[in-house]
This record gives C-alpha cells, sequence and structure tokens, in this order.
C-alpha cells in the first residue's frame, strides 16, 4: 500500500489555494501499480454478485472498465451533464471546490440490479451520494462504492457509510 502511495502525485494549491490535488495518473501509468490498484480494488467484492459497475467521470471509467472487467460484470458510465447521447436523468451536488451535475441513462440499470460504484477519491462524499442517488432512482440497489483515495478528515466515506452503502478506499491521505 505505502508503494502504491508513493506512486500518487500530491500537487499543492490546484485548481485553487489550500486544495492538495491527488493526482491518479502517475498511479495509472505505472504497469505495477495500476495493476495492484485495481487488484486491491477488487479484493473485497471478488465473491459479491454484482450485475454492473458504475464509474464517474472521469477517472472512474479508468478504473471501473478495469473492475467491471475482473468482476466479470458490466459498466455504466455516470456522466457530467449534456455528455451522455440518449434520455437522462440527473442530479446536483457539492464538489470539495465548486458545485456540479452528473447524469445517467435513465434505463442504464434494471429494478434490482446490484451496482457498484467507482471512483478515483472519496474527500466530502457529495459526488458519491449523488451518483448513489441516481442509481437508487433508476430502482438500483448500491452495494457498496470503491475508491484508490480516502481523504478521511473530510468525512465524505462516513456520510457514505450513514447512507448503508459499504465504503473501501485502498490508501488515505491526511489533510484536505
Ligand atoms: P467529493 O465529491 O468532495 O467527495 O470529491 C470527489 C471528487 O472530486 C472525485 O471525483 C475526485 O476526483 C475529485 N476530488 C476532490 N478532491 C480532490 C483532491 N484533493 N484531489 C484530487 N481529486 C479530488
Amino acid at each position: 500500500m505505502s508503494d502504491l502511495k508513493h506512486l500518487v502525485r500530491s500537487i499543492p494549491d490546484y485548481p485553487k489555494p489550500g486544495i492538495m490535488f491527488r493526482d491518479v495518473t502517475t498511479l495509472f501509468a505505472d504497469a505495477q501499480g495500476f495493476k495492484a490498484t485495481i487488484a486491491q480494488m477488487v479484493e473485497p467484492y471478488r465473491f459479491e454478485p454484482i450485475d454492473a459497475v458504475a464509474g464517474i467521470e472521469a477517472r472512474g471509467f479508468i478504473l471501473g472498465g478495469a473492475i467491471a472487467d475482473r468482476l466479470g460484470c458490466g459498466f455504466i458510465p455516470i456522466r457530467k451533464k449534456g455528455k451522455l447521447p440518449w434520455n437522462t436523468i440527473g442530479q446536483d451536488y457539492d464538489l470539495e471546490y465548486g458545485t456540479d451535475t452528473i447524469e445517467i441513462h435513465e434505463d442504464a440499470v434494471k429494478p434490482g440490479e446490484r451496482i457498484l460504484v467507482v471512483d478515483d477519491l472519496i474527500a466530502t462524499g457529495g459526488t458519491a451520494e449523488a451518483a448513489i442517488k441516481l442509481i437508487t432512482r433508476t430502482g438500483g440497489d448500491v452495494i457498496g462504492a470503491v475508491f484508490v483515495i480516502d481523504l478521511p478528515e473530510i468525512g465524505g466515506r462516513k456520510k457514505i457509510e450513514a447512507l448503508n452503502v459499504p465504503c473501501h478506499a485502498i490508501m488515505a491521505f491526511e489533510g484536505h
């Protein structure tokens, strides 16, 4: 785990002063690092029935595609507003920096399907909460949420677990 942590690049004051941006592109670019990241993210779910992975744009797509392949299930994109080609439902959310809207195709999830949410990092949990709401509104059952990085001081993971969605992260960083 500590080896993987060293592959994450930390960029102070990006995209605005006071934010320490945890850049996973350096982790993804490392062949062994990326492989180990996917293996560790998949581990808790290897024996769970899962119908699809829902990845959050954009880094959640890179992770989610690989995780879906390992779990032998489908992949569902959750995208920024206006990007999906078919009918969508949308959900507003607060970011650690700013606000935004994410969308899912209205027919992406069938009622009762068991869905795993994937993103690179959880900070406030606002993005993951919006994704969970979208999937729940389509009739899906979010069985978990998995991240590369948790920022525990911000408390997003606790917020998601309070919604009865178990969370996993393969590493944590102090601070914001
Ligand atoms: P939040 O909704 O506050 O949990 O923020 C999570 C989303 O914002 C994820 O999609 C992250 O990619 C991005 N994000 C928030 N804070 C950071 C950070 N400090 N470093 C890198 N990405 C971040």
